[in-house]
């Protein structure tokens, strides 16, 4: 039978291009700017690849924003959602449970480092650091400890845009009308370059040491991500958890964009050894397919909320779609496909850090920074100096422009290239991508010259 979405593809691009400018208000989008260009607008995917509503195909260079891992159309997945579909699209959690999301916690328990026992679920990278947040303190809250309310994150760490994770993780250009709304949270400087780890280190341990009593927890990124894919040295996460428990304080790892085998392993943590007492799992925990999150934790924080109805200690936390069960579905049959995925890993981060080595010698490159699949080139004006180009030059989208024409779509932040494939991408896929930002750099240089000569 023919549907509403079949009648769609019949609609003319011109049509779908203005009610687009007219009817949609596009998230993290400069507005004016968006309706002056031509619209990216996508119809179909298949493998790696998009096709927009002009017949144009485009490798997925962004994984649609850092989640896609099995590519598009995965006939593994299609047929995980259509059989949950054909059983229930949704059922609510509050007090009950579905199928899927049982069966859903009891894998991810399985494969999440050893101690997280419990899982919340949500719909959003942001939520899955909210809940972790209000855990946090009402972890302490429950024992009677009300002053530990306050999060120490790190600078340039971003954990999503609600409120409560731009209370913790402010980024004063994105942010700005909101910075004192959630005020008192102490933030201190991210270990990178990588000889900054003892700086790094110190000044958690100050902040520990003075403000212990106030503090409920910790958060922070493996990799610095939307802050331009900073990764943080060997053993500073297994040195943050060390000075927790020194001081008693929870350890929130946000692995809502390094989750799910994006730095080339299952979980980031795992590279130290580390179990925090609250994980932050998003993106690609559905494969990219659907909108679902889970916060993890242990059973020791877990129960801290048990009690006679009367105390209130319960988690008084939940969304409409909490444990969608089409979500949880395809994200067991995701995981099953990701676990299979894991060994080809390693080599893929090498070809792709292959493709990319020549960049370094760009003279408006001053890094190429990579995290398994996660990588960001800063461009700059100045390679000596280091002198950034003027926010307001955009040149992060000068290039991605080049690579859209070539036939890939990135996304840059401010001057940082980022280049995030899906990880089931093949090592030619990959080397054709990396082939294609390589002659973007290259197409950009008379750009960018005489951007920096002004
Ligand atoms: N935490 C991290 C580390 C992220 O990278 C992001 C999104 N880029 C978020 C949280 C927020 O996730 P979402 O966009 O799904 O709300």
């Amino acid at each position: 039978t023919r549907t509403i979405i079949d009648a769609l593809d019949e609609l003319a691009p011109e049509t779908l291009v203005v009610w687009d400018k007219t009817y949609v208000w596009h998230p993290f989008t400069p507005m004016k700017q968006y309706m002056a260009g031509d619209p990216v607008i996508i119809r179909r995917g298949r493998g790696v690849k998009l096709e927009d509503i002009h017949g144009n195909w485009y490798y997925d260079g962004t994984a649609s924003i850092w989640l896609n891992v099995h590519g598009h159309n995965v006939p593994e997945l299609n047929a995980a959602i259509e059989a949950q579909l054909r059983r229930v699209a949704h059922a609510t959690m509050l007090g009950q449970a579905n199928v899927p999301a049982v069966a859903l916690a009891k894998r991810l328990i399985d494969v999440a480092p050893k101690g997280l026992q419990r899982v919340f679920y949500s719909d959003s990278g942001a939520t899955a650091v909210e809940i972790a947040l209000k855990m946090a303190v009402q972890f302490w809250a429950n024992q009677g400890r009300r002053t530990k309310r306050y999060v120490l994150g790190f600078l340039n760490n971003y954990h999503g845009d609600t409120l409560g994770a731009v209370g913790v993780a402010p980024d004063p250009l994105f942010h700005w009308p909101f910075l004192d709304l959630l005020p008192g949270h102490p933030r201190v400087p991210y270990p990178y370059p990588h000889d900054r780890l003892t700086e790094s280190l110190e000044a958690v341990e100050d902040v520990l040491r003075t403000r212990r009593d106030e503090l409920a927890a910790v958060i922070v990124e493996p990799v610095e991500g939307a802050g331009g894919i900073l990764p943080a040295p060997p053993g500073f996460l297994r040195e943050l958890r060390a000075l927790c428990d020194r001081y008693d304080v929870l350890l929130i790892v946000d692995e809502v964009a390094t989750g799910f085998g994006r730095t080339g392993r299952l979980f980031a943590c795992e590279a130290d050894g580390v179990t925090p007492d609250l994980l932050c799992l998003g993106k690609g925990l559905t494969g990219g397919y659907l909108p679902l999150a889970a916060t993890l934790t242990t059973e020791r924080v877990f129960e801290a909320f048990l009690g006679e109805v009367e105390e209130r200690k319960t988690f008084f936390h939940g969304h409409s779609y909490t444990g969608n069960p089409l979500g949880c579905a395809v994200a067991l049959a995701s995981l099953e496909l990701l676990l299979e995925l894991l060994p080809a890993l390693p080599a893929k981060v090498e070809r792709i850090r292959a493709g990319l080595a020549p960049l370094a010698d760009h003279p408006f490159v001053a890094e190429v920074r990579q995290a398994g699949f996660m990588v960001g080139i800063e461009i700059v004006a100045d390679r000596a100096t280091r002198t950034p180009f003027p926010y307001g030059a955009q040149v992060g989208f000068i290039v991605a422009r080049h690579a859209w024409r070539r036939g890939m779509l990135v996304r840059p932040i401010g001057s940082v290239l980022i280049f995030m494939p899906p990880l089931a991408a093949t090592e030619t896929e990959l080397d054709e991508m990396t082939a294609i930002l390589r002659a973007s750099f290259e197409d950009a240089l008379p750009e960018l010259e005489s951007l920096a000569q002004q």
